[in-house]
């Protein structure tokens, strides 16, 4: 599939290669092959950098700039798989793209700098086999401690101190005296990643024709990828169905088939935090688990697992978007699931969208690329009437599951009491739903109890010390948090600006918190949980909540955005929609696209099983084309509405957005910087430059920060425009400048 693995690579002896580091450096610089060593492109080597040892990549022929008595050796080559030519040919793709040095790119491919020394042989230890005969010396005394280790152990599974010691609760002398008494022996263990073998062959739940009509034109795609040597495997096809359509299992077969050719394959997903029943889902159908690559994973686990990547021992891996530059061997597919979300894009650093990347990456290695979704994207959907990927449609919902009403509540007529945010409309549903033993989750896509304090008395408002934000209340933990920085304080006892008493200080406007409260109020009886991102941190605590929301021991779920993604509770019959109108007042490029997606994609949770469902949407606005169109379930005649906005204006995808974000402590001299890029800025026909202006966020973690927009016509090369512009303006030490192709956030 990949040219590498057909021809042989050029071999280097004798001569200069260049070696590509991970470092922010903008090419990679050239070394000397010495006699007793053969390199070739793709290879991982050791060389010399200053007085240090670095890790990197043979990248290709030297450049010859540097004289061969200047050029130093390449210290050794690395016991690691060489890296393939399609992630080499994405890295410099993306680096191209985004505006970002090349070393840059390739450190989101060596992000485990440790994966690249051989696998450590650590010391486990076991209990000894005297102990199991029960021919222990009468003088050694078992205490507690001991016989806490012990019992650990009787699984039979050996451990290294530390983990032995965190187990039993005892510390490492009491493990090494064990062992120098001989109750304990030591045995060398090789670190391992728990794999149990994926098996495509088993048989995949019983499918509806619609299913099965999709699952053979993706196992067809898949098949003609695979038997073609002539380069016409790369495809992309939008797998368009809505929430309970069965889309999860008809994308599986194309994972079945490629898996059978011998390829791997990669799922990417928006936050892998939010996939516990994807999991359970997969491996009811593959009799095993897929690696795993997020944030909660161990050090440990991130280098078994970026070996097993490279050594193709990983056969499915399922990721957050960092997974798309994990060194994969043979990749064959790649499967984007909720295709439309906006946590693929990343920001910080290389400023890199991960579902567009991983079609980059699909082309370079010539297979297929399944994106999936509800509610594509405009740029996903745009491409489809283009004619650029295919589109296969699983319209109606699986088992028979009936799509949910959806309507709204206006705002304007309800009666409402001082600080309640649920209507008597609303409540009055909820009430009915509890009664007949449903399910109700109410939504709100705002964490905490309330987005601003101020004292009523003078006016004072609690900022952020370091952003230009409102601190938010969290009331269960008594601060007051800024959701930009982190930063946080204690809710104080009196006014910090004229010193009024804490029953001055107001919570303004809801979030999760103060909706709970007054769920509690109403309905006493029924238990209530919050599924926000800071209660739910790690995938144990997801899980959990997960499990018992399907066991019914939660009546109703209060959540923010987090709750809208691929869960299935199929005795919740009510979605609410605290307000409606959030989204839509962001102003930015996405806001209604947004608000759709999202509150489409909630209405969607309701009634999933054999039960109809319906979504209440509480709206100020309920003539909004946003809201009118989410009533009429009309999602194509949106999104060509939106569509035909975007081109009239020439806004992505019709034209092109650069975001320049200049950023430093001290104001003055971002100020200059902005002000000199403001005067370099490029000009010509289809392209015009907005700003500099003081960025929304003006101050965000101490720094100062303006931005500049940069909106072109499609086909202008605005890289080649950008790059020339940035190298007409000196940068101070002090001042960042930062570059965001296709931005999706103008804060
Ligand atoms: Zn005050
Ligand atoms: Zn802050």
């Amino acid at each position: 599939m990949v040219t590498s693995h057909t021809t042989p690579p050029r071999v280097y002896i004798n001569e200069s290669v260049s070696v590509l580091l991970p470092l922010p450096l903008t090419g990679p610089y050239d070394y000397f092959v010495p006699p007793n060593l053969a390199v070739s492109v793709g290879d991982f080597v050791s060389i010399p950098l200053g007085r240090r040892e670095m890790k990197g990549v043979v990248w290709g022929n030297g450049k010859g700039e540097l004289e061969r008595k200047k050029l130093r050796n390449i210290n050794g080559l690395l016991d690691i798989p060489r890296m393939s030519s399609d992630l080499r040919l994405l890295i410099e793709w993306t680096a191209s793209y985004t505006l970002s040095p090349l070393g840059a790119v390739l450190r989101m491919s060596m992000s485990v700098p440790s994966a690249l020394e051989s696998p450590r042989k650590r010391i486990g230890f076991l209990p000894s086999e005297n102990l199991n005969n029960g021919q222990t010396d009468s003088r050694i005394s078992l205490t507690n401690a001991r016989s806490r280790v012990l019992s650990v152990l009787k699984d039979g599974c050996p451990r290294i101190a530390a983990a032995l010691g965190r187990e039993a609760g005892v510390n490492s002398s009491v493990i090494r005296k064990m062992s120098d008494i001989g109750l304990l022996r030591k045995i060398t263990i090789e670190e391992k990643l728990n794999m149990d073998p994926i098996d495509e062959s088993l048989k995949g739940p019983v499918f509806s024709d619609l299913q099965t009509n999709a699952a053979s034109i993706l196992v067809k795609r898949v098949k003609r990828s695979n038997e073609s040597n002539n380069k016409n495997g790369f495809s992309v096809t939008l797998l368009d169905g809505v929430t309970g359509s069965g889309k999860t299992e008809v994308y599986f077969e194309s994972i079945a088939a490629t898996l059978a050719a011998g390829f791997q394959v990669l799922v990417l997903v928006p936050e892998i935090a939010l996939t516990v029943q994807w999991l359970q889902r997969f491996q009811e159908r593959f009799g095993a688990r897929p690696l795993e690559w997020h944030s909660d994973l161990t050090g440990l686990e991130r280098r078994l697992t970026w070996r097993a990547v490279i050594s193709d021992e990983a056969r499915v891996l399922v990721g957050a978007r960092s997974a798309l530059f994990l060194p994969f061997r043979s990749l064959g597919l790649i499967v984007v699931d909720e295709e439309h979300d906006g946590s693929f894009k990343q920001e910080d650093g290389v400023s890199y969208n991960a579902r567009d990347m991983a079609v980059v990456r699909a082309r370079v290695g010539d297979f297929p690329i399944v994106l999936s979704s509800a509610t594509p994207s405009l740029e996903t959907f745009t491409n489809v009437q283009l004619g650029r990927y295919k589109r296969v449609v699983l319209s109606k919902r699986f088992g028979g599951a009936i799509l949910p009403e959806i309507h709204t509540i206006d705002m304007r007529l309800e009666q409402m009491t001082g600080h309640t945010w649920l209507s008597p409309d609303l409540k009055r549903a909820m009430k009915k739903t509890l009664n007949d033993g449903e399910q109700v989750m109410l939504f709100l896509n705002r964490r905490g109890y309330a987005p601003l304090t101020l004292c009523r008395q003078c006016g004072h408002r609690f900022k952020c010390p370091n952003c230009t934000s409102w601190l938010v209340e969290h009331k269960f933990q008594h601060k007051l948090c800024c959701h930009h920085c982190g930063y946080s304080m204690i809710v104080p006892t009196n006014c910090p600006e004229c010193g009024a008493t804490s029953d001055s200080l107001a919570s303004c406007g809801p979030g999760v918190e103060r909706v709970a409260e007054e769920v509690a109020e109403y309905f006493p009886e029924s238990k209530y949980e919050i599924m926000a991102s800071d209660t739910m941190q790690s995938l144990k605590a997801s899980k959990k909540l997960v499990q018992r929301v399907q066991a019914r021991e939660v009546d109703i779920l209060i959540g923010t955005q987090v709750m809208a993604k691929g869960h299935h509770f199929p005795n919740l019959t009510l979605v609410g929609v605290v307000d409606a109108d959030l989204g839509l007042s962001g102003g930015d490029l996405r806001a209604a696209e947004r608000t759709f997606q999202l509150l489409y994609q909630l209405s969607g949770r309701a009634g999933r099983a054999q039960r109809s469902g319906k979504a209440l949407l509480q709206t100020f606005q309920p003539d909004d084309p946003v809201i009118q169109a989410l009533i009429s379930g009309e999602r194509d005649k949106f999104l060509a509405l939106e569509a035909s906005a975007r081109k009239r204006h020439g806004m992505p995808p019709f034209g092109r957005l650069v975001a320049i974000i200049v950023s430093g402590k001290d104001y003055k001299r971002v100020e200059n910087v902005a002000r000199s890029l403001g005067r370099a800025s490029p000009s010509g026909t289809g392209l015009i430059v907005h700003g500099p202006a003081a960025a929304p966020l003006a101050v965000l973690r101490g720094r100062h920060r303006f931005r500049l927009l940069l909106r072109a016509d499609r086909d202008v090369n605005v890289q080649q425009k950008v790059r020339f512009w940035l190298s007409r303006v000196q940068i101070p030490n002090g001042v960042h400048v930062n570059v965001d192709v296709d931005p999706y956030r103008f804060l």
